[in-house]
């Protein structure tokens, strides 16, 4: 049995007690426990503070950037490990695992490369010398400068490897040491990632805590980050801490996602397009076995073409051959925990009283080692009845996603999709320029992202649901407010942003690059 250790004050330790288990998903075998018993978690954040503090305000962009650099390079040494790693903890098939761990190296890769565009500044700087008076030799200009404290990263269990990269090449480039706290029940995959890159980093600027320390993001304070990424409702908890409510501790949330594909009226079966459509949203439906915050949940075609598109769709899915990531041939594995499964199957329960299903079932065809083990849903295609309430405001974190009409034209559709209040990735498919201009107009208020899927890039695009460090991660309202990535905007979360006035030829030498 492997017991995973933590990385606190420059050593690996790990808990006392029994801990808590890791599972694999496909067996229910437990192989690994973690525990944070005992561990001095209060001497471990005020280590990461002055130790990796100190190190990295020593740093210059470039020397960050470097570092970043023989990360990405060191998680690229070990990523068959990760890979049978991921596979084994998080129910991921091969090609799911790549997703994660192939992402996070290139995101530390990214970060890497846009450091060397920074140089030495000693700051980052936002737009230019402002003039502020009649006299022209008075200006000021905006700057970045790293908060001093700690970044908690807080990450939930499907992305161990990206969640934890997303965060702390962004962190570090700032000049932020980072605690990272992995979701428990998939943490190997992060733990092992610090195993590989910890004695490349100075002292401090890394420390991970393996184990539900929940009481961490409460002994955070003033000058600290916490950057979590999970359900709405523990984004909630953390929103309501003290020290967040009294703004001594940042708090960015990346949470739940009712995240749409939507088909445009000119599109019909067999174009271009339709295909990159169904191609694009069977994919986000199986990939990571639908356990994507930026999967997609809801599907909005015309009605004319609905009953195609269903029959292309189930056609599709059912050829995905799900179960045991092990096994020759399965593309699609179980949900993560027994957790998730019992949540998925709630989710399902009460979607029924608003949708039929298309396709779905209940998990005993899975290909499985164990005829009675595992947690497994197959890919599950739902079609609302009308224009559906819960459906909206539901995430059922699986494979699972509901059709649904787009409405009588595009002002109609937005208003659906903005009764998911605020989500991270809207999808619209179509060559028709006035309806994609309208559509934009009234959904971008209501995502983070917004993907324009057409006939010239069908071949060629990614399908929403990655993220790509060059821009932004992040929704309205109940997605959690959040902003991460989009470049060098990323650093602006571990960053305080000053105005510093004052005579412009001392500005200009001063905070010039
Ligand atoms: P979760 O239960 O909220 O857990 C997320 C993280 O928070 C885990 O590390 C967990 O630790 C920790 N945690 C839980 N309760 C806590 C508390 N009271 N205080 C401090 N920490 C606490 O979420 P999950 O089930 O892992 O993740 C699934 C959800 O994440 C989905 O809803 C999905 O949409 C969302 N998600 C969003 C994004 C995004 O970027 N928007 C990305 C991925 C996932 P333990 O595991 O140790 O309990």
């Amino acid at each position: 049995m492997h017991t995973l250790a933590s990385y606190i004050k420059g050593t690996f330790q790990t808990g006392s007690g029994t801990g808590q288990p890791l599972v694999n998903p496909a067996t229910e075998e437990v192989i690994a426990t973690t525990s944070v018993e005992g561990l001095d978690l209060a001497g471990a954040l005020t280590f990461a503070r002055q130790q990796g503090g100190a190190a990295l305000a020593e740093l210059s962009f470039a020397q960050r950037g470097e570092l970043l650099a023989t990360v990405a390079a060191r998680l690229y040494d070990v990523r068959d490990e990760l890979l049978d790693i991921a596979m084994a903890n998080g129910g991921n098939t091969r090609s799911d695992a790549k997703f994660d761990v192939d992402g996070a190296s290139a995101t530390f890769a990214a970060y890497a490369e846009m450091a060397k565009t920074l140089g030495d500044a000693p700051y980052l700087l936002d737009g230019d010398n402002i003039q502020i008076g009649r006299s022209p030799r008075l200006a000021g200009r905006h700057i970045y400068v790293p908060r001093q404290g700690v970044a908690l990263l807080i990450n939930a269990f499907n992305f161990p490897a990206w969640g934890f990269a997303e965060k702390a090449a962004c962190a570090w480039l700032a000049g932020m040491p980072v605690m990272v706290k992995p979701a428990t029940s998939s943490a190997w995959v992060t733990a092992a990632m610090v195993r590989a890159i910890a004695d490349a980093l100075p002292p401090g600027m890394l420390s991970l805590v393996c184990g539900s320390a929940h009481q961490l993001p409460a002994m955070l304070n003033y000058g600290d980050v916490c950057a979590f990424t999970g359900s709405a409702q523990t984004g909630h908890t953390l929103g309501q801490l003290p020290n967040v409510a009294e703004r001594l501790v940042r708090l960015n949330v990346e949470a739940d996602s009712l995240n749409a594909a939507v088909l445009g009226d000119d599109v019909t079966p067999g174009d271009d397009t339709y295909d990159m459509f169904v191609r694009q949203v069977s994919r986000e439906i199986t990939q990571k076995s639908g356990q994507k915050c930026t999967a997609v949940r809801r599907i909005f075609a015309p009605a004319a073409v609905m009953d195609q598109l269903q029959e292309d769709l189930c056609e599709r899915l059912s050829q995905v051959v799900y179960g045991d990531p092990s096994l020759e041939g399965v593309r699609m594995g179980p949900v993560s925990t027994a957790q998730q499964l019992r949540d998925v199957n709630a989710g399902l329960s009460t979607l029924a009283a608003e949708t039929t299903t298309a396709l779905g079932g209940d998990g005993s065809n899975a290909r499985r080692q164990h005829p009675d083990k595992g947690y497994f849903v197959p890919p599950t295609l739902l079609r609302a009845k009308g224009a559906g309430e819960r459906v909206h405001t539901l995430e059922v974190f699986g494979p699972v996603a509901t059709l649904l009409d787009s409405g009588a034209d595009a002002a109609a559709t937005s208003a659906l999709l903005a009764r998911g209040r605020g989500s991270l990735v809207c999808a619209l498919y179509s060559d028709d320029r006035k309806w994609v201009s309208n559509m934009i107009r009234g959904v971008a208020p209501h995502h983070g992202r917004v993907v324009l899927g057409s006939k010239k890039i069908a071949d060629s695009a990614p399908a929403p649901g990655m993220v790509l460090p060059a821009l932004l991660h992040g929704g309205p309202g109940r997605a959690g407010d959040g902003q991460e990535l989009g470049g060098l905007r990323g650093l602006a979360l571990y960053c305080q942003r000053v105005a510093v006035q004052g005579a412009r030829p001392i500005l200009d030498k001063l905070l010039t690059k």
